[in-house]
């Protein structure tokens, strides 16, 4: 397999919100035919008066049904209608961050809409990645997509514990 090409950051805010994406994570009910995978979502911190903060977090299957983490943090943050959000939850994640302990999916076989098409109807500028998908299950191009999209996708990278991908690994692989 050809090295990742996707870059990195190792900054210390974004190893602690993936961390925390990681704590997410390990709530989620390990089953056979799905990833346990956990995500925060944190707001631009483009206006002084306005701090990034956590907006809202999920992990998979948190809500009803075969939800994903991304999917259950949007959800809770503004139950998407007819597919699209309201404008004032719009607005609020203008340039917002996504991190999610595995790469959001483009493909799911259950025929729900994807991750990565849900985070491209808003408005999150920035994907942080634990580890890309595994081909466990399906080939994700959840990266590539996003990037075409003109979507920035960075894998985190804890430079004091450089096992943080392996450890967003076994936990979504429910070990
Ligand atoms: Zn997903």
């Amino acid at each position: 397999m050809p090295p990742s090409a996707t870059p990195t950051t190792s900054a210390p805010e974004h190893v602690r919100y993936m961390r925390q994406a990681l704590v997410e994570a390990r709530k989620s009910v390990p089953v056979e035919t799905a990833f346990c995978v956990g995500a925060v979502i944190v707001s631009s911190a483009s206006h002084p008066s306005r701090p990034a903060a956590v907006l809202a977090t999920g992990y998979s299957r948190e809500l009803p049904g075969n939800t994903h983490a991304e999917q259950c943090a949007l959800d809770k943050l503004a139950p998407a209608r007819d597919g699209r959000m309201d404008a004032d939850r719009d607005a609020l994640l203008e340039g917002a961050s996504i991190y999610t302990t595995m790469e959001p999916c483009s493909t799911r076989l259950s025929g729900n809409v994807p991750c990565v098409q849900r985070i491209l109807a808003t408005r999150i500028q920035h994907i942080y990645v634990g580890v890309e998908e595994p081909r466990d299950f399906v080939e994700c191009e959840g990266t590539r997509l996003l990037r075409e999209q003109g979507r920035e996708v960075v894998l985190v990278v804890d430079p004091e514990d450089p096992g943080l991908g392996k450890e967003c690994l076994r936990v979504a692989r429910g070990k």
